[in-house]
């Protein structure tokens, strides 16, 4: 008890019942609202504080899988689609392990997260990617009706958020998503960048020929 607290017992009974009874009260209210309000949960990381519902942290989600897929030897990029706060389908490019130029990380989450709805439309969905989808995802994207776009770096030969051209916020497509851009760019443009100097250190050019 504080010094505070035994003053009170000591001196004014009826204050250190109110006082007492006011804390415990009070701890009831906290312990209700912490069951009751929409879960914001924080965790502790090196660098900082992380928001577990923010952009950052469903992007190192997506992170993480992109690593998953280069530990594959397939292009390191990495999806997951997120509902009211959580993570409902998980997906890495696995384009070179089913021989299927279609298994891009987006469509592989979004057949994933259609079974786990048992629905087509992804009303609602937020997607997170390490990098800005093609084309073929973007349609995809559009057809389940998905809500938010967010993707970490740009795609400049093939994007279709932007780059290439912008499916994602056609005005003549019926559905157009919300679109965020450059989340964590830096981290997903790296594991990229990596993968594929790797590959070239690899498979030196034939001499003669300039490496681009
Ligand atoms: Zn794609």
């Amino acid at each position: 008890m504080s010094a505070k607290a035994q003053h009170y017992t000591f001196q004014y009974p009826l204050a250190a019942f109110l006082f007492v009874s006011k804390a415990i009260h009070a701890g009831k209210l906290l312990e209700i609202a912490r069951q009751q309000a929409p879960i914001r949960l924080f965790k502790f990381m090196e660098e900082g504080i992380i928001d577990l519902q923010s952009d950052d942290y469903f992007m190192g989600e997506a992170l993480r899988l992109a690593q998953r897929a280069r530990s594959q030897d397939e292009v390191p990029v990495g999806a997951v689609l997120v509902l009211e706060g959580r993570i409902i389908a998980r997906a890495y490019n696995q384009v070179e392990q089913l021989k299927d130029a279609t298994a891009h990380a987006e469509i592989l989450a979004i057949t994933q997260a259609e079974a786990v709805l048992e629905d087509w439309r992804l009303t609602g969905c937020d997607l997170y990617v390490t990098k800005e989808p093609c084309p073929m995802c973007a349609g995809a994207i559009i057809h389940t009706r998905v809500r938010r776009v967010i993707f970490g770096c740009l795609s400049p030969k093939d994007g279709a958020g932007g780059s290439l051209m912008n499916l994602l916020q056609h005005p003549k497509l019926n559905h157009r998503c919300e679109v965020t851009s450059g989340v964590r760019q830096l981290e997903c443009a790296s594991v990229l960048q990596d993968f594929f100097r790797q590959k070239r250190s690899a498979s030196p050019p034939p001499p003669g020929h300039l490496p681009e």
